[in-house]
């Protein structure tokens, strides 16, 4: 027996590594990253303030002054905290690990975000996965019969969902969080909400199972890898206990810091791209064989409804445009044919519009 058979858990063996492709030269239009970088002189700020932090120094894990600015700034209702993660991936990583009692599931409608189902597994969690409706909308009724079926532990409702990138019913999300009662807690993820305005954040005095997760991945700051989630002080002081003490570098602590007080400039540029998917929406929408899904998020999800021009071989024609999307035709069934779009600048988009119209004729 090899040392790899030897020692490594065969379900990780099977496994693929998370595949992120190189996107050097490319028109970057794959991974929801916010386009625009920040004016010259607050980067020269931001740099002053970066070199006074003592990186010598292990962070503080308290983080005070940085949740204080979250809760202020971010909406968190009055009364409630926040957990902190090195990005929300390491949040659903905490929320598996605190949650993996033996026999213990985790459930979220599918096609959604991988990492639930990932995470889950690592943790030697179930992962049931139900399937949405063809138009991407919550299968209410399925919904409530695997939570009744499984009495899952967690259960992840996407706000707006991803890849699909529209909202849920939110009537139908608070019969899912009345269902789940305390059986078991609902993690609604806002990854997305700067480009949504809608929000569970709200509610949480209504939930004593509601958690809500978000990140400033999306509204500019992915680099940084900082998530953050909120719920009832019982619930994370739990989460807390698993989450490594350091894992928000003084680095991350201090931009986070220096950002949220320039928090109306993401606000701007998320304004930016929410007008420039409408504009991009529109202009999908009137390319022949081209279907546009409604979306809350800052990208678009299109089908292609000419078999000559399958999402394979447009992303591939795409590619040697140097323009990069995401192909999510085979993710799951009921994205059959379909790519994932960012939306990014007017520029980069007009780019990838025309991109797209050669390669839907060729
Ligand atoms: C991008 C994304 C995340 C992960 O965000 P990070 O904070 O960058 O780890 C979480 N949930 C959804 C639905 C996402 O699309």
């Amino acid at each position: 027996m090899s040392l790899i058979d030897n020692i490594i858990r065969s379900d990780v063996r099977a496994m693929a590594a998370y595949h992120v492709p190189d996107s050097t030269g490319f028109v970057k239009l794959d991974a929801m990253e916010n386009p625009y970088l920040l004016p010259p002189e607050l980067r020269g700020e931001l740099g002053h303030r970066l070199a006074d932090v003592a990186m010598n120094r292990y962070p503080v894990p308290s983080y005070t002054t940085l949740k204080a600015g979250i809760c202020g700034r971010l909406g968190v209702p009055d009364g409630f905290g926040v957990v902190l993660g090195n990005g929300s991936d390491e949040l659903i990583s905490i929320i598996s690990t605190a949650c993996a009692k033996p026999g213990a599931k985790v459930l979220a409608p599918v096609p959604g975000f991988v990492m639930y189902a990932v995470s889950a597994r690592f943790a030697g969690l179930d992962f049931i996965g139900v399937p949405l409706k063809t138009d991407f909308t919550l299968d209410k009724a399925a919904m409530l019969a695997a939570i009744a079926q499984h009495a899952p532990a967690v259960t992840y409702l996407a706000y707006p969902n991803n890849p699909t990138g529209n909202l849920f019913d939110a009537d139908d999300m608070l019969d899912i969080i009345r269902a789940v009662g305390d059986t078991g807690i609902v993690v609604v993820d806002e990854a997305y909400q700067p480009f949504a305005q809608a929000s569970f954040m709200p509610r949480l005095p209504e939930f004593g199972n509601l958690i809500v997760m978000r990140t400033l991945s999306k509204l500019g700051l992915a680099g940084i890898r900082l998530g953050y989630m909120s719920g009832n002080s019982a619930l994370l002081a739990e989460f807390d206990k698993v989450r490594p003490p350091y894992n928000v570098n003084v680095l991350t602590q201090a931009v986070a810091e220096f950002m949220l007080d320039h928090v109306d400039l993401l606000d701007a540029q998320a304004t930016i791209l929410r007008d420039e998917r409408t504009r991009l929406s529109a202009a999908l929408a009137a390319l022949p064989g081209v279907e546009v899904f409604p979306s809350a998020a800052n990208f678009l999800l299109i089908r292609l409804q000419n078999t000559d021009n399958s999402a394979g071989n447009v992303f591939g024609r795409l590619l040697e445009r140097k323009v990069l999307i995401k192909n999510v035709g085979k993710m799951h069934a009921l994205l059959d044919n379909c790519l994932r779009v960012t939306v990014g600048t007017p520029e980069e988009n007009s780019v990838f519009l025309d991109a797209l119209t050669a390669s839907l004729a060729s």
